[in-house]
């Protein structure tokens, strides 16, 4: 069996959905399951709508319109999303009466993109004669926490999964990004989630192989749009692809490798636009032992938190007490570096940053520096290529960035540095050039 999960602009249009039923049809041997996300930009127009709906100007002229346009170059019936549009409509409406929009009441408008995008797929694939069924997730049983716009699967989901796919009819066209909770309602697992959804799938099924069909080549040594001329990384450890999501490569969610360490499943990462290229076949080693730098990550938007407690710092039970304070906030730390009489971390989403600050307050001195980005050069095996750090702030500095915080961790999968927002692009230009050369 395998997964096969299509992405927002690979269902974007006519021809493209085209080629996904070209590529389904190529592999029905090998018993696909699909994957599919929203169509791409709905999911966007989703979540403006819910937060325009619930400032008092409920409006599905948008969401309608991309729909049926979508559905008549298909030569389908808009019949086929009006249960769905009705119900949005209703959502919008009650969202306008009660002015307020919860996370829980955005996770249900979210969903509506997938839930549409299914329908269209299958049916477009029964049209093509290839038997196939739209499943939605929630329903299949992928039951995940309670965390509105970042839910986690449960470990049930896995059961429930396989036990209500087995049963589907032809190809399962199945929901990317949502689950429903243990009450019922729905969940999304953040943004770019279907991948996620892929690999929980992939697990469930115990299948041979996850293939996420996007846009790209595979995953790229850099973010093509800040570095043009990047180029696909043929082979990555599940490491590698994992640090590389958690520190923004936007081509796959952070948790996708998780399910797929579990079983060893590997997952390629293949262009719809392209579909003969090699992409990127992410699987648990890499043959060869040599030491190489794989690719470089960047994330915006991070806080940078320094806390300096001169009394405190050398003694034990000070650094569990710092992170006590951000566990008991929720708050997720990505960089942790110290020297003699100080503490930095560095944290990407800001919410309840203000609560652990006051907090630290209480037995030390902090400062939280916003406008900065985080940039991470990945490869496993990275200590062995001798000079790399040498050579990162050589590059860095010839192009005047100055470096805020560093860490370079035990594992060496990953070093990591922070530095200005605002030459966040010119910053990870020049690593580029220097660890991958000019293109
Ligand atoms: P999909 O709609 O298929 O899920 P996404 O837009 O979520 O596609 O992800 C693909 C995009 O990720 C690419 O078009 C590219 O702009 C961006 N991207 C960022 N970093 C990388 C990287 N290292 N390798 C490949 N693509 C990347
Ligand atoms: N449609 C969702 C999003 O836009 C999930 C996904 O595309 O994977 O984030
Ligand atoms: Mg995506």
């Amino acid at each position: 069996m395998l997964v096969m999960k299509f992405g927002g602009t690979s269902l974007g249009d006519r021809e493209r959905i085209d080629t996904v039923v070209t590529l389904v049809r190529g592999r029905l041997d090998r018993r696909p399951v699909v994957v599919c996300s929203a169509h791409a930009g709905v999911t966007d127009l989703l979540l403006e709508g819910a937060h325009r709906a619930a400032a008092g100007k409920p409006d599905l002229t948008a969401i309608r319109e991309r729909e049926h346009a979508l559905l008549a170059s298909l030569k389908l019936s808009p019949k086929l999303v009006a249960g769905d549009l009705e119900r949005l409509d209703q959502m919008f409406r009650g969202l306008a009466l009660l002015g307020e929009l919860t996370p829980r009441s955005l996770d249900q408008v979210a969903a509506f993109g997938e839930r549409m995008s299914v329908k269209a797929i299958a049916a477009v694939l029964r049209r093509r004669r290839i038997p196939a069924t739209a499943v939605d997730a929630d329903e299949a049983g992928l039951l995940t926490d309670g965390r509105y716009g970042r839910a986690r699967p449960l470990p049930e989901a896995y059961r429930n999964l396989a036990r209500s796919l087995k049963k589907v009819k032809g190809v399962p066209v199945v929901t990317g990004f949502i689950g429903c909770d243990a009450e019922g309602h729905v969940t999304t697992l953040g943004r770019s989630g279907s991948d996620f959804t892929a690999t929980i799938i992939g697990r469930a099924l115990g299948v041979e192989e996850v293939e996420i069909w996007t846009d790209v080549s595979g995953v790229l040594t850099a973010d093509p749009r800040i570095v043009p001329g990047a180029r696909p990384v043929e082979h990555l450890t599940y490491a590698e692809a994992s640090e590389l999501a958690y520190y923004g490569a936007k081509v796959i969610h952070p948790s996708t490798i998780q399910p797929a360490v579990e079983k060893g499943i590997p997952v390629r990462i293949l262009n719809t636009m392209d579909p003969a290229a090699e992409g990127t076949v992410i699987a648990p080693a890499r043959r060869g032992r040599r030491a190489r730098v794989t690719s470089i990550a960047s994330k915006r938007g991070i806080h940078l938190v320094n806390i300096v407690s001169g009394r405190m710092l050398g003694q034990s039970g000070f650094m569990a007490r710092v992170f006590d304070v951000f566990k008991h906030h929720d708050v997720i730390v990505d960089l942790i570096a110290t020297s003699e009489v100080s503490v930095t971390v560095s944290v990407d989403d800001a919410t309840g940053l203000a609560a652990v600050a006051d907090e630290l307050k209480a037995f030390s001195k902090v400062s939280v520096k916003g406008d900065a980005a985080l940039i991470a050069v990945i490869g496993e095996r990275m200590k062995r290529a001798s000079g790399l750090a040498g050579r990162v702030f050589t590059a860095i500095g010839n192009v005047n960035v100055p470096v805020l915080a560093i860490s370079y961790g035990a594992t060496k999968t990953n070093l990591q540095i922070v530095v200005p927002e605002a030459q966040e692009r010119e910053a990870v230009r020049a690593l580029h050039a220097e660890l991958f050369g000019e293109e």
